[in-house]
C-alpha cells in the first residue's frame, strides 16, 4: 500500500510541476506579445531629501498591465523576461518611455528633476546596447544630467564587474549619473566602494526593515551614510514606510530616502498631479560632483 501511495504523490507532484510549467509558458508567450502591444508601462516612484522630504527626482518601475491577471510586478515576470532575452528590449522600451514623458512634463513646465532608470545584468553582455539607449536619450533631446542608471551591487561587483565598471565610467563620461541598487544584499565590500564610479548608494530596504531591531543594521546604515558623505556619494534608503523609520535613517545619516512614506510608485498620469502638488527641490549637490 505504501508503494501505491508513493506513487500516487509522485503522479501529484508530476502534474504540479506541469501546470508550473504549462504557466510558465503560457508568461512567456504573453511576455513576447505585451511588448509590442502596450502592455508594458513605466510607474514613477519619488526620491526625496530626508531632511525636507522634498522629492528631488523619481525611479522608474516597470509594470505590466496583463489582460487576466492584472497589474503585475517585475518579481513576478523579470526572470520570465530574462530567460528569453527581453531584458534588453524591455530596457529600450522604459529608456523611450521616459524620454517622451519627460517631454510631456517639459511642455507643461513640470521639472521631475533627476529620473533613475534600473539596469540589467544583460545590459552588460555581449549583444547588448548601451550606447543605444544613450544615443536615444540624446536624440529624445534628454540632458543625460536629468537621468541615473541604477546597477544593482551583485552586478556591480559579479564576475564581469571590471567590464561593467568600464561601462559605468563611459556613461559618467557622458554626463549621466550612476547609483548603485540594493546596496548590502551582495558581496559588496566598504573597502572596495571607492573603486566605483557611482554617485548614489541605495541602501537596500531589508537593511531598513530590520533597524528597529538590530544594531547591526543600524550600525551598517550608519557606517554607509558616513562613508559616502566621505567619498562625495549621495546615500538613499529604500523602502522608508514608517515615520519612525524615517527618524532613524535621518538620524544615521542618510541623506535621501524612497519609499511608501514618501509616495509609491504612480502612473505617469498621477505622477503628474503629485509634480504639480509637490515642487521638487533642487538635485542635493555633493562634493564628487561639483568635482566633476
Ligand atoms: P529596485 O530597483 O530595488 O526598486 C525598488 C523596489 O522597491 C520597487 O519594487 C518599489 O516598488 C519597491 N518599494 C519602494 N518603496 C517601498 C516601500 O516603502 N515598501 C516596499 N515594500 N517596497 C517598496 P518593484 O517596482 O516591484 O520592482 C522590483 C525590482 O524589479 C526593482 O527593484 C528592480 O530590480 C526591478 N525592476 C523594476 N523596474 C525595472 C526596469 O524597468 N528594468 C529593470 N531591468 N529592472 C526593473
Ligand atoms: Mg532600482
Ligand atoms: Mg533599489
Ligand atoms: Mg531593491
Amino acid at each position: 500500500a505504501a508503494k501505491a501511495e508513493g506513487g500516487h504523490r509522485v503522479q501529484l507532484f508530476d502534474l504540479a510541476m506541469r501546470q508550473a510549467a504549462d504557466e510558465r509558458y503560457r508568461c512567456i508567450e504573453d511576455l513576447r506579445v505585451s511588448l509590442t502591444s502596450g502592455a508594458f508601462e513605466v510607474h514613477y516612484q519619488p526620491l526625496v531629501t530626508m531632511a525636507d522630504r522634498r522629492p528631488f527626482g523619481f525611479e522608474a518601475l516597470l509594470r505590466w498591465r496583463h489582460p487576466t491577471r492584472g497589474l503585475l510586478l517585475p518579481g513576478s515576470f523579470l526572470t520570465e523576461a530574462e530567460s528569453i532575452g527581453l531584458m534588453v528590449p524591455i530596457g529600450e522600451f522604459v529608456v523611450q518611455q521616459v524620454c517622451r514623458q519627460i517631454g510631456i512634463w517639459r511642455e507643461v513646465g513640470l521639472r521631475p528633476g533627476r529620473i533613475a532608470i534600473n539596469l540589467s545584468r544583460n545590459d552588460f553582455q555581449l549583444g547588448a546596447n548601451i550606447a543605444g539607449l544613450t544615443e536615444a536619450i540624446v536624440e529624445a533631446g534628454v540632458e543625460p544630467a536629468q537621468i541615473e542608471f541604477e546597477v544593482s551591487e551583485t552586478v556591480a561587483f559579479g564576475t564581469r564587474g571590471e567590464e561593467v565598471v568600464e561601462v559605468l565610467l563611459e556613461l559618467r563620461r557622458q554626463g549621466f549619473s550612476i547609483a548603485l541598487d540594493d546596496f548590502g544584499t551582495g558581496h559588496a565590500s566598504l573597502m572596495h566602494l571607492h573603486r566605483l564610479p557611482v554617485d548614489t548608494i541605495k541602501l537596500d530596504r531589508s537593511f531598513i526593515v530590520e533597524m528597529a531591531d538590530s544594531v547591526i543594521d543600524r550600525a551598517l546604515v550608519r557606517a554607509v551614510a558616513a562613508l559616502g558623505r566621505d567619498l562625495g556619494m549621495r546615500v538613499l534608503a529604500e523602502g522608508i514606510e514608517t515615520e519612525e523609520q524615517a527618524t532613524a535613517v535621518r538620524e544615521l545619516g542618510c541623506e535621501c530616502g524612497q519609499g511608501y512614506l514618501f509616495g509609491r510608485p504612480m502612473t505617469a498620469e498621477t505622477a503628474t498631479d503629485w509634480l504639480a502638488r509637490h515642487k521638487p527641490g533642487a538635485m542635493p549637490n555633493f562634493s564628487a560632483e561639483a568635482a566633476r
